[in-house]
């Protein structure tokens, strides 16, 4: 599902947090918002969510005004840096978690769930531990099933918010390959927010370098890097190499 922001603004008391942001995501395409700490990729993100409501500005999913519509109605699936798994549960349990939760309408028979559960374990290679509980892995695996957990759903848009954040480096690089891998297989529209240059560079289709609230530039990974629209995007990507 394609997502287009339009003329989006959103401050907080006297901070301007979004200015005017114009940005067209295509469906299919794992996009990363690239910042420094404070630029609004957080903020944007929770509006693209639902969870926060822009002071002016349209957002559009697959064409159509959802500026107003509620998270529930917008089929986003969320992954943050902070786990947010339930302990009391097993991994099995927590990916099946959305599933079981749904409307009596469309909630899959438990048989149902159980395969679509299985099947999304074995793609984040955690079939072999879908019985035990989330402070029995380590954080790598924590956050594979955090993103199975969102995928179980079969959400529209994927949000992933600094979801390796957490992580030491070598985990933070296996999953970064891992998540591309995942990406090219499933092809769930992904918007993708990190500070981290050679996680954004690696990672997505495209990126959009944000700058307190504003979008500085966006393009393809190699566009960016061959020619950067300002001192701020060259500085700023130049310290990945
Ligand atoms: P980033 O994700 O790029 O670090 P954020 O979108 O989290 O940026 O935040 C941008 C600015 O908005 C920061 O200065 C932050 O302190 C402020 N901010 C974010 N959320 C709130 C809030 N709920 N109330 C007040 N200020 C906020």
């Amino acid at each position: 599902m394609s997502i287009q922001l339009h003329q989006i603004s959103k401050r907080f008391g006297p901070t301007v947090v979004c200015e005017g942001v114009d940005l067209h995501i295509p469906a299919g395409e794992m996009v990363a918002l690239l910042g420094p700490s404070g630029s609004g990729k957080t903020t944007l993100l929770r509006i693209m969510a639902g969870l926060e409501e822009p002071d002016a500005g349209r957002v559009f999913m697959h064409g159509e005004d959802a500026t107003e519509a509620p998270v529930q109605e917008r089929r986003v699936g969320f992954v943050f840096q902070h786990y947010a798994l339930f302990n009391h549960l097993s991994v099995r349990d927590n990916v099946a978690f959305g599933l079981r939760v749904q409307p009596r309408a469309q909630r899959p028979s438990e048989a149902q769930i159980r395969r679509r559960v299985d099947e999304l374990l074995e793609r984040v290679q955690l079939g072999a531990l879908a019985g035990r509980h989330p402070n029995q892995l380590s954080g790598g695996q924590r956050q594979r099933v955090a993103l199975a957990r969102a995928l179980a759903v079969q959400p529209k848009v994927l949000l992933l918010d600094e979801p390796f954040g957490a992580l030491d480096a070598q985990v933070r690089k296996e999953l970064r390959r891992w998540l591309r891998r995942l990406h090219e297989d499933m092809h769930v529209t992904s918007v993708f927010v990190t500070h981290d240059q050679e996680e954004a560079m690696e990672v997505a289709d495209r990126i959009v370098v944000m700058n307190k609230g504003r979008i500085e530039q966006e393009g393809r990974p190699q566009e960016l890097y061959d020619r950067p629209a300002s001192p701020f995007v060259l500085q700023f990507l130049g310290d990945a190499q």
